[in-house]
């Protein structure tokens, strides 16, 4: 059963001072949209007086917003689809996303210093939520123009100049896409996404790390082996436990080597990226009935790879097996290598991998341990 739920944000009108800032770090609603365009309807209208960059129009202004996140949407699979000078009558929910003036949001008054408010609706559904509507209401007591630069119109400036619309627009479509304000989310961020509009005239690289880290891209270079690789090892871990270790092929489970290979490593990735160890098991459940990439759970700071204690991996690997067999139905498979070695010893290969190692030297570097040799030091300097 799905669920409606709504949620408002505004953009507050108050000058604020920037400064610059390193630290990635960004705000995220827990919901997104599905694959593909993401039409805006704009029914912006005319600006009889003209605007100060030479757009025709308040839907010019706005569209150039659009395009400057199509511009780095691509990872995503999602675009801005513009739709110029539709006449509908704005509504919600109606799941159409109508960017528009108007003296309240649906009846709601305006607070005295918002300027444009984005207000959302959602179907609530297992793991992340679903986006199906985001209306753009700019407030048209306030006074706009369309420029780049410093921002003018606020104190002591005539307000017949007007803020630029645009960066406002912007800053309202990164709601639409799921963003939230870093500012009031306990970051000092350098973001268009922040509360208070300001100089900032474009969105900044926290915000396109946002979009891209909500829709599933990875932002952080913990540089994971590819998947035939990992593959690779783990055949050759069966031979060593048969040839080394002399087991027998004795263990039952329902995962096959490609799932192990294939899904251990992706598990670690959401826990090297923030997400507890329960978080990365529902989300890699989820990406395997079909829902995508999920989001990582937050950033770490580059070089920081901090490796979790094996018996998750173990409980993960528990999980991961009761899945195969209850909700996929597999078959029962026969392993020389118990599960508590694969937890153990594909783990000890992907921390080689991470830092530095090649396949050949994380593999030699395992079946050193394997074989009693102690621990190897790993390869990054
Ligand atoms: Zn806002």
């Amino acid at each position: 059963m799905s669920q409606f739920k709504r949620t408002a944000i505004a953009l507050v009108l108050i000058a604020l001072t920037t400064g610059a800032y390193s630290v990635l770090s960004f705000a995220l609603m827990d919901n997104r949209w599905d694959e593909g365009p993401i039409s805006m309807e704009l029914q912006l209208g005319d600006a009889p007086g003209g605007l100060i960059d030479g757009a025709a129009n308040w839907n010019a202004c706005a569209n150039n917003a659009l395009s400057n996140w199509n511009a780095v949407l691509g990872p995503t699979g999602r675009s801005f689809n513009a739709v110029m000078g539709s006449t509908r009558t704005p509504a919600e929910p109606d799941e159409v996303n109508s960017v528009f003036f108007s003296g309240d949001i649906f009846g709601t008054p305006f607070g005295d210093s918002t300027l444009a408010v984005a207000s959302t609706w959602i179907i609530a559904q297992d793991g992340i939520d679903r986006r199906v509507e985001s209306d753009i209401i700019f407030n048209n007591a306030k006074s706009f123009n369309c420029y780049r630069g410093p921002l003018r119109g606020l104190g002591a400036t005539p307000e017949s100049t007007g803020v630029d619309l645009q960066r406002v627009a912007e800053h309202e479509f990164g709601h639409t896409l799921g963003l939230l304000h870093p500012d009031e989310n306990g970051q000092t961020q350098n973001a268009l996404m922040n509360a208070f509009i300001s100089d900032l005239d474009t969105i900044q690289t926290d915000d396109i790390q946002g979009a891209l880290t909500l829709y599933g891209v990875a932002v952080t270079g913990i540089p994971f082996p590819p998947r035939n690789e990992a593959l690779d090892y783990f055949l050759s871990l069966e031979n060593e436990y048969l040839d080394t270790l002399g087991r027998q092929q004795t263990n039952q489970g329902f995962v096959d080597a490609e799932g192990t290979a294939v899904w251990l490593p992706e598990w670690l990735r959401y826990v090297l990226n923030g997400c507890t160890s329960a978080q990365a098991t529902d989300r890699v459940l989820l990406q395997i009935r079909g829902q995508g990439i999920q989001p990582v759970c937050g950033v770490v700071a580059e070089g920081t790879i901090n490796f979790p204690p094996r018996n998750e991996s173990l409980d993960f690997l528990q999980a991961l097996d009761t899945f195969y067999r209850d909700e996929l139905s597999r078959a029962v498979i026969l392993s020389f290598v118990d599960l508590e070695g694969k937890a153990v010893w594909m783990q000890e290969y992907l921390r080689y991998r991470v830092n530095g190692c090649n396949n050949q030297q994380a593999t030699d570097r395992v079946f050193q341990q394997i074989r009693g040799g102690g621990i190897a030091p790993i390869c990054a300097t």
